[in-house]
């Protein structure tokens, strides 16, 4: 039986969708060794503690308070000394992380200090014994590595949107915690904060991504996939990497080996090829439709649900039927 210390990020003094799948994660890490206890550490400026009934209700059976003002922003420095000073207590079998843009930079920083291993970016595990098996995606997605994580603390990271956000209620319980490092004088300070995703929604927080490439021919046909994101009403809007070379969306939405990695409920695919390096930040997706004029493009091979034909003419089918299904409830 081993405790689970799980690391819930927030962002603009709101917990993120990531930080329940990792409570969810954690409780799956929990009852498979064994049934320990899951902690979730919420750090964040004053008033961040109204948020730890959330993370209560999905199964964190302890919240771990801290609130300074040097926490309004990710505060790298601070919340690595934090996280192991709390592992260092000896009383945590894992600590658990979101392997996004502030996991993947947090988690390292924190097995560095404590000198333990990390398995990254997991979109699964098992426990046997005292070794986590961690299913992990290698070469663009086209091998699935086990990685073995032995040794305490173990630390792991896991993939945005490999773990649902599950409820499973317990009676809140929060214990405050104070800073193992000033953190009003880290070397390291996020000095500003740019809203990179041109869509409402955060790619990563999305259950639905729109995702549009080169067949689309020009930004402002982005148009098409803006209006299917605002028919669906919970959805993003994302892109290839051809498509951010030429300009047309930011970098901060593209999907794929050199971008994002994204696991949405409903991925659509817009004139999009399907090579390899895009496929490897969005094949885990649980469902994929894909429009294509070209039968033989290769995303129709990972596609649930193919449609060819050109995108000028089935985009605006598609937000129609989407519009009238959600006017029909
Ligand atoms: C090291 C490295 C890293 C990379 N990292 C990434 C990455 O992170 N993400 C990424 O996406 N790519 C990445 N790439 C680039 C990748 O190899 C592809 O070049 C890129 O994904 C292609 O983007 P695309 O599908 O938009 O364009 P294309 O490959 O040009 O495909 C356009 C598609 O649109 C279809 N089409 C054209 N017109 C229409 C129409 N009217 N209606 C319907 N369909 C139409 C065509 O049939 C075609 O299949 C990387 C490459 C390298 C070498």
């Amino acid at each position: 039986m081993a405790n689970v210390l799980v690391f819930a990020e927030v962002r603009g003094g709101d917990l993120r969708k990531v930080a329940l799948e990792a409570v969810t994660a954690g409780r799956a890490l929990a009852e498979l060794s064994g049934g320990g206890s899951v902690h979730a550490l919420l750090a964040g400026d004053a008033g961040i503690a109204a948020k730890a009934s959330s993370l209560a209700q999905y199964g964190a059976d302890t919240v771990l308070v801290l609130e300074h003002a040097g926490f309004a922003q990710y505060n790298p420095e601070a919340l690595a000394a934090t996280v192991a000073q709390q592992l260092g207590t000896g009383t945590y079998g894992y600590a658990l992380f979101s392997a996004t843009a502030q996991g993947r930079d947090l988690s390292p920083r924190v097995a560095a200090k404590l000198g333990v291993g990390l398995a990254a970016d997991l979109t699964g595990f098992t426990v046997e014994g005292s070794t986590v098996l961690g299913q992990h995606f290698n070469m663009n997605g086209k091998v699935i590595a086990t990685l073995a994580l032995s040794g305490s603390p173990a630390l792991l990271s896991v993939r945005p949107a490999a773990f649902q956000p599950a409820e499973a209620p317990r009676a809140l319980a929060t214990t405050s915690i104070t800073s193992a490092a000033d953190p009003l004088s880290s070397r390291v300070k996020v000095v500003e904060l740019k809203q990179g995703n041109t869509g409402k929604l955060d790619l990563n927080d999305a259950p639905v991504i729109v995702a549009g490439g080169r067949g689309l021919k020009a930004p402002e046909n982005f148009k098409l996939c803006e209006d299917l994101a605002d028919a669906f009403g919970n959805a993003a809007v994302g892109a290839t990497r051809a498509v951010t070379d030429e300009g047309w969306r930011p970098h901060s939405d593209q999907i794929g080996q050199t971008g994002r990695n994204v696991s949405p409920n409903l991925y659509v695919a817009v004139g999009i090829s399907g090579a390899i390096q895009h496929l490897a930040g969005m094949r885990t997706s649980k469902t994929i439709v894909a429009i294509n004029k070209d039968k033989d493009a290769p995303i129709f091979k990972i596609a649930d649900y193919g449609i060819v034909g050109d995108v000028f003419e089935i985009m605006p089918a598609l937000t129609a039927a989407v519009k009238a299904a959600k006017a029909q409830g």
